[in-house]
């Protein structure tokens, strides 16, 4: 397995600017691993904090970026079974994508429904799964009840929409423009609200008829956190799923007490490594995206050359979906 291959290196913590097109060794598979070509990667706002050294794994540089992408199957790895060459997969977890080549371990492959372009299927892996560990595993989620989706026109806030609506749940999406909200209705969401309207905990109660959201889909963090509590009903549960503000948020736990309710912690990682979660939740969204009622809302695409640019256009707020990265 000789020869080399472009990859997006990264060798200090930092911004966009750390990220370096370089020559990298082609890699071979160890035993129980799988070798992919890539043919598109998904760009995760966790792409960033990792590279920022501000992810909730310690990043070791050098490292190369990427913790999802579609590709075909170039080699097998000692033991491997169940998988061909020349079958076009999607894989997730880990970090390397941001390259022309990546080894992953064999459990993280998903097959994929044909019709499925290498793009949406790119940008499956990361946002379906925590969509639906976040509202079934982490929440609980039951039919009729509301769930609120911050950044909801971004990657995980479409895959969220379309879980919450397969799950019965009633949406009200925030974002932070007209075009993003346009975007989330026809997602199916049936109520959309500015994030940077006035008086927001009010427009909440008023579209829940007083009561406010049952699951609350927390990805901003910082001053809107406390915001967000106000928004819970009675057994209202808060999942915490990610800081985009990168600032830290204040609470008053014993303020959960009156209204029994709950904030928990969601992070795809570990269920990764828990393979009962992966089988519920493999058997709940493959048969989803199989008949095409749940389809990953693909966003920009760059080139992999262009990965600075593509990092940019995500901290700037402007993507809807999920951005693609493409060697
Ligand atoms: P998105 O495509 O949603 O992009 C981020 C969005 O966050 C922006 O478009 C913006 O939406 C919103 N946002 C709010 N404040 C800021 C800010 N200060 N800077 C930048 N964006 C901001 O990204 P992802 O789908 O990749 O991730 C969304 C969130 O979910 C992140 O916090 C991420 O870390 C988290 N996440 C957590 C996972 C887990 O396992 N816990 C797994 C996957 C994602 P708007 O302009 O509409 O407000």
């Amino acid at each position: 397995m000789l020869g080399s291959m472009k990859a997006i290196q990264v060798r200090r913590a930092g911004g966009p600017e750390v990220l370096e097109l370089a020559d990298l060794p082609k890699p071979s598979p160890g035993p129980g691993q799988v070798l992919i070509r890539v043919e598109a990667a998904g760009l995760n706002f966790a792409d960033i904090l990792y590279v920022a050294g501000e992810y909730l794994v310690r990043t070791r540089y050098p490292t190369v970026p990427g913790m999802e992408f579609a590709g075909v199957i170039e080699a097998l790895g000692e033991g491997v079974e169940g998988l061909q060459p020349g079958a076009r997969v999607a894989a997730l977890g880990g970090s390397g994508a941001f390259a022309e080549y990546a080894v992953v371990p064999a459990r993280s492959v998903l097959p994929l429904p044909p019709q499925m372009s290498a793009a949406e299927a790119a940008a499956f892996p990361v946002s379906y799964f925590t969509a639906y560990f976040a509202l079934r595993t982490q929440a609980r989620a039951q039919p009729g009840e509301w769930a609120l989706i911050q950044a909801a026109a971004g990657a995980l806030g479409t895959a969220s929409i379309q879980i919450a609506k397969q799950m019965g749940l009633r949406v009200i999406a925030l974002a932070s423009s007209e075009e993003k909200l346009a975007l989330c209705r026809r997602l199916g969401a049936d109520v959309t609200l500015l994030n940077t309207q006035d008086n927001l905990v009010e427009a909440v109660r008023n579209a829940t008829e007083g009561k406010g959201v049952d699951i609350l889909m927390e990805v901003v963090g910082g001053a809107g956190f406390a915001q967000s509590l106000k928004m819970l009903a009675y057994r209202g549960r808060l999942l915490v799923i990610g800081s985009a503000s990168r600032e830290m948020a204040q609470m008053y736990p014993v303020g959960l007490m009156k209204g029994n309710q709950s904030v928990i912690g969601v992070w795809l990682t570990p269920f990764l490594s828990d393979p009962a979660e992966m089988q519920a939740a493999v058997a709940f969204l493959m048969p989803l995206v199989a008949s095409g009622q749940i389809r990953p809302v693909v966003g920009e695409r760059f080139k992999l050359e262009e990965a600075a640019e593509a990092f940019r256009f995500v901290l700037s707020r402007k993507n809807t979906g999920k951005v693609i990265l493409q060697p």
